[in-house]
Order: C-alpha cells, then structure tokens, then sequence
C-alpha cells in the first residue's frame, strides 16, 4: 500500500519520505496523536518504503507493496524487523515488560540480515512499564548505528520524559471528517449520508470509522433521537428516569455526543442547510416539523445547555442534576403532540 492511500497526514508523510530520500535518518522517532488515526499504518508505510525492493529513492520514496520485502514487513516475518506491542494478557491495563525490552535488546545488537538496519516498532509505547522504560532508554542512549526505533504513542504524557527526549517527535493530527467521508466513500458502497455520518461519529479517527458497526450506532442514534424528540411519555416522571439512567450509564460522553448529534441536526435544518449534511437523514420530516416551531434563540439555548453539561462533566458537576436541569428545559422548549 503506498503512502497516497493514508488518509490525510500529508505533513508528516512529506516529511518521512524527505528523510529516506535523504538517507537522514533518525534512530528513534516517536509519533504522537490521537488515537486510530492513522500513526502505525504510517510507520508501517515508512518501514515499508525504507525496505522496499522497488523504492525509487530519487524520485519520491515509496512502497510497491507487492514485492517480497514489502509482503514480509505486512505479515511481520521481516527478520530485520521487530515489533513490539502490549501484551494482551488477561490484565484490563495491558503493559510492555521488561522481558520484550530485553528481546529488543537481542535483536538489535547484531547487524541486518536483508536490509541496511534493524528496526523495531513498539506500538502504545505509553504501556512500557517504568523497568521495560528505563531498560529501553539504556539502548536508546547509545544505539548501535545500524538500528532505528519508531515508538507510537496517544498518550506521550505516560512516556519517560528522558526517553521521549530521544526520539524526533512526529506530530499527528486527526484527519478532517471531509477527508473520511471521501475515504469511505472511495472505498466502500456507502451512501454519502452514511459516509458522513461514519465520519462525524468517529470524528476523523479513520481506524475507527473503517471498523464501525453501522446497524449498532444507527440503532443508538434513534435511541437519542427518541429520547430528545419522541418520548413515549413526556411526563417529567419519566424525564427525570431519563436523566438518572444517562447519568448512571457510564457513558455520559458518549451519551452527550449523541444529543449533541440530535440537535445539530435541527439547528441545520432550522438554517436550511444542505440536507446531505444532516446526519439523522431518516427523520427529516419530524425535524423539519420541530424547525417549523422553534426559534434558532431556543435550539441555541438547548445547545448552550448541553456544552455547559460536558463543562461541567470535567469539572466533577452532579451529572444526574445537570440532566435533569437539561431535560425539563428540552420539556418546555419541544412541543408535546396533541393526542
Ligand atoms: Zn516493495
């Protein structure tokens, strides 16, 4: 797979490529960024085009993909290549132990057998434990000239900061929701309306967006559209039920993000924005029938409310008052349908 497949991280990628063309190579890299969106595959591809029997290094370095190197550095049998991630285990909070820094240690010490140099890539490299950390940091201090490291990172505040001082630091960012609409629907048999959808949920993390169950998160989508527009009952008994079972989910962001999806949905259509951008696409009608009746002063308000909600969630606020607060003004702001 060639670097033009990666969505978005054109900085880092001209980057990399300048680096190999150069023969500049660092010996440890560390790439941070949020979570799936794209680092490993891009160290993969850097790997890949370091290796590739097919590179062109004067024109722009690339990976066929096809040749055998490229096929031995995807199935992970390259033997000039190590890679490190946590150990699953039965833990809840997988960890690096020092026992794979000592494997990485073995590996490196002697020379390539393919290639020019050795590599290793230690994936969540945040999960080193302090031991496997600092055993690490010893081969880093003086690595020996024919190995490089590339550390991945979503949490570089975890990392030994002697050992982050080790490495070139590569930034990268989450790709834009337009970039991974346009990925999904390049790549899969997607309507727009749920490539966009796909993207806005996962908000550019691409892992995430190419992995999504599209039945399960439609079906919680209804679920908080019901829950915001078309209660069964819309006593404050059952809006105070509401609020506490939200508050005691344990997905009180997520929970948020969902509403929050909700009522961008009726600011749009208030607007009259395009409808290929509203992502409750099934319901247009009942929003448009909310839009009919509601001031942009009151969807604003009910917006107003919710980002006060997610404030206050970081701030340790009583979250099952703060929904109740929410949901009786949402009771007072939506109309009931006369019967
Ligand atoms: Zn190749």
């Amino acid at each position: 797979m060639p670097f033009t497949d990666i969505i978005g991280h054109s900085v880092p990628i001209t980057w990399l490529r300048h680096a190999i063309q150069s023969q500049h190579l660092a010996h440890a890299y560390l790439f941070v960024g949020d979570e799936a969106i794209g680092k490993r595959m891009t160290a993969m591809q850097f790997i890949q085009a370091m290796n590739c029997e097919n590179t062109m290094l004067n024109s722009r370095p690339d990976a066929c993909g096809q040749c055998r190197t490229c096929q031995q550095i995807t199935t992970s049998i390259h033997p000039d290549i190590l890679f490190i991630q946590p150990d699953e285990g039965q833990t809840q909070h997988p960890q690096i132990k020092i026992e794979r820094v000592r494997e990485i240690e073995h590996h490196v010490i002697y020379k390539p057998l393919i290639g020019l140099r050795k590599i290793c890539l230690i994936d969540q490299a945040d999960r080193l434990t302090i031991g496997a950390a600092n055993a690490l940091l010893k081969t880093l201090e003086e690595p020996p000239d024919h190995c490089l490291f590339i550390l991945i990172s979503s949490r570089p505040i975890a990392l030994l900061p002697t050992l982050k001082s080790r490495c070139l630091l590569v930034r990268f960012s989450s790709p834009s929701q337009e970039d991974v609409t346009q990925h999904l629907l390049d790549r899969d048999k997607l309507t727009e309306s749920d490539a966009r959808f796909i993207s806005f949920v996962t908000n550019g993390r691409i892992g995430e967006a190419l992995t999504l169950d599209l039945k399960t998160v439609k079906a919680k989508q209804k679920e908080f559209f019901t829950l915001l527009f078309e209660p069964s009952d819309h006593s404050l008994t059952n809006r105070f039920a509401a609020a506490e079972a939200l508050s005691k989910s344990g997905q009180i962001p997520e929970g948020i993000l969902w509403l929050w999806a909700g009522l961008r949905d009726l600011l749009l259509v208030a607007t009259q924005a395009p409808p290929t951008l509203i992502l409750n696409q099934e319901r247009l009608a009942k929003l448009q029938e909310l839009a009919d009746c509601l001031t942009l002063h009151q969807i604003l308000n009910l917006l107003d409310e919710l980002y006060q909600l997610e404030l206050g969630q970081q701030r340790n606020l009583n979250m099952q008052v703060g929904f109740e607060q929410f949901f009786i003004h949402l009771r007072e702001t939506i109309p009931v349908p006369s019967r």
